[in-house]
């Protein structure tokens, strides 16, 4: 592999393209299939920090006068050594994560697509020309570079999240700081190995910073005034801190916090691509995706249908080794997160619900740790109060609808935003869920479910999801400030609105 690193062996966890340091304080980066011990990576301590951070200051004002499609060759070539690269991030992904091997090799290719993406953008950022209401005047935007971008990212993409925010930030000219979850910062410094090794080589600025560690960096950074824009993607939790702090010195922050994502089955649904889309939803990456189906609201004429054919699917279901292809998920990231699981199923079923599959922790003598669950299906009333929490893990609740109003109203009423999906052959009810009185999330897809978003559009939610978008689209606004310009070409110096000014 690329990236070495053996048990006795502490990994500098605070680095910049050139320079490296050690301290005390500790990560230990443990894989979720075995527990075993992987790394020990060395925590930034508060010299590190702010060395970094005025290096990182300095090096902008380098950087922000590279034009942008030159920043982009920047980008091509790290999308090209990701490519390179592509089954070992995997692999590394799959130990440090736990995910399937196949969705990792997926998470790196989101990097190279977004690489490509935003190669594309650094030919574009363009702005607007706007006509004047005076004579011989003209008005246009121009989009600069922010400054020091900071990226806090969560486990469950340790690598694909920070690379939608930073080569997007790259290309619009910023330095970009990265404290990556504290459960994955090998993901984090293989890549930043990647970076290090192509900006040294390309002759450029040290434009990529990690600093490990755990909450309390984030929390550093977050109250740090020269960090011109905080992008934090984590908990809603974790959100509501960030915002705050941010917000105590008025900076910027772009926020992708937790989903409670729903699938409407409805009467005219088309069953081939209903089971698919909804195991699939809910069990993918043992339901660790802020996308995972969480909820499915069933048109009560084909309800026992639906549960049936899902209580099938779901007896199919192979958990084990993630990276044996045979098997549809591994394990969940930790101990706490099976405490939570079946904390989940507890309060569900003692509120009323019905455990139809699974619930329980797997026992077996084959699976190395004890991180593995089976997939869980919970009957539950709208009113159970479990609904309105987003669990990490398998769990899918089913309930019951009689009019698509009713069914767009239990989709909706969940304090978060994030996705949502509806399966229909009927135009006016897709028409209704993407219309204003439809889904109130980020995201709404018409027969297919509600994660494996694609690059190229924004990404994001609403209301507890905090708001914010990444990724495609024109979500590059974030990492950019506008700027308004009036231009007078003319000899005189008419005044906006009419007003008269004679001196
Ligand atoms: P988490 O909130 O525990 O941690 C996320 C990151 O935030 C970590 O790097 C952590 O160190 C940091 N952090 C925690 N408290 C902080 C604080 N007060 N200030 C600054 N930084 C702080 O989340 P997790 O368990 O790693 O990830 C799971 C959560 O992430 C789920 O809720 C999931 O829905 C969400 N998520 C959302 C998206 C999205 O795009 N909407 C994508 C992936 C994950």
């Amino acid at each position: 592999m690329f990236f070495q690193f053996n048990e006795n062996e502490t990994l500098p966890g605070a680095l910049s393209c050139y320079h490296k340091y050690t301290s005390n304080d500790l990560l230990y980066s443990t894989s979720p299939i075995d527990n075993t011990l992987l790394a020990r990576v060395s925590c930034i301590n508060a010299e590190q920090y702010e060395k970094f951070v005025q290096i990182a200051q300095e090096n902008f004002l380098k950087w922000r006068n590279i034009p942008a499609p030159q920043r982009g060759i920047f980008v091509k070539r790290f999308g090209q050594e990701v490519q390179n690269k592509k089954g070992e991030l995997a692999q590394l992904i799959t130990l440090e994560m736990g995910k399937p091997i196949r969705e990792s090799l997926g998470e790196v290719q989101e990097i190279i697509d977004i690489c490509d993406f935003a190669v594309g953008l650094s030919r574009q950022l363009y702005g607007l020309t706007i006509q004047s209401e005076r004579p011989e005047h003209k008005m246009i935007e121009n989009w600069h570079p922010l400054g020091l971008v900071g990226i806090i990212t969560a486990f469950n993409f340790p690598m694909a999240v920070w690379a939608w925010n930073s080569t997007i930030s790259w290309v619009c000219g910023n330095v970009n700081i990265w404290k990556p979850s504290e459960k994955t910062p090998l993901c984090a410094l293989a890549l930043h190995k990647i970076v290090s090794n192509l900006v040294r080589e390309m002759n450029l600025p040290d434009i990529s910073f990690v600093f490990t560690g755990d909450y309390k960096i984030g929390e550093q950074l977050s109250l740090d005034k020269r960090i011109q824009l905080i992008s934090a993607t984590g908990s809603t939790r974790m959100g509501r801190q960030v915002a705050r702090n941010v917000a105590s010195r008025l900076g910027k922050y772009l926020l992708e916090l937790g989903g409670n994502n729903a699938i409407i089955i409805t009467e005219s649904a088309d069953f081939n691509l209903v089971i698919p889309s909804v195991v699939f939803g809910a069990i993918g990456t043992a339901g660790q995706r802020c996308t995972s189906t969480r909820r499915l609201i069933i048109q009560e004429s084909i309800y026992e249908r639906v549960k049936e054919a899902l209580v099938h699917a779901y007896k199919q279901v192979k958990i084990g080794d993630p990276n044996d292809e045979q098997y549809h998920y591994g394990p969940l990231i930790d101990e706490n997160a099976v405490i939570l699981y079946e904390k989940s199923i507890q309060s569900a079923v003692f509120h009323g619900g019905k455990l139809l599959y699974g619930g329980k922790r797997i026992e077996s003598s084959e699976l190395k740790s004890k991180n593995y669950v089976l997939p869980t299906l919970i009957e539950v009333e709208k009113d159970n109060p479990i609904v309105q929490e987003e669990t990490f893990a398998p769990i899918l609740y089913l309930l019951k609808y009689k009019t698509i109003q009713e069914a767009i109203e239990i989709n909706n009423q969940v304090a978060q935003g994030l996705s949502s999906a509806i399966m229909t052959l009927n135009l006016r009810e897709s028409e209704l869920f993407t219309s204003q009185n439809g889904s109130d999330c980020g995201i709404a897809n018409i027969n297919i479910g509600t994660s494996g978003a694609e690059i190229g559009g924004a990404f994001g939610g609403e209301k507890d999801t905090g708001g914010g978008r990444e990724s495609g689209s024109d979500s590059w606004k974030n990492y950019m400030r506008r700027q308004t310009t009036t231009i007078n070409y003319g000899i005189n110096l008419p005044l906006a609105q009419g007003i008269k000014f004679e001196i």
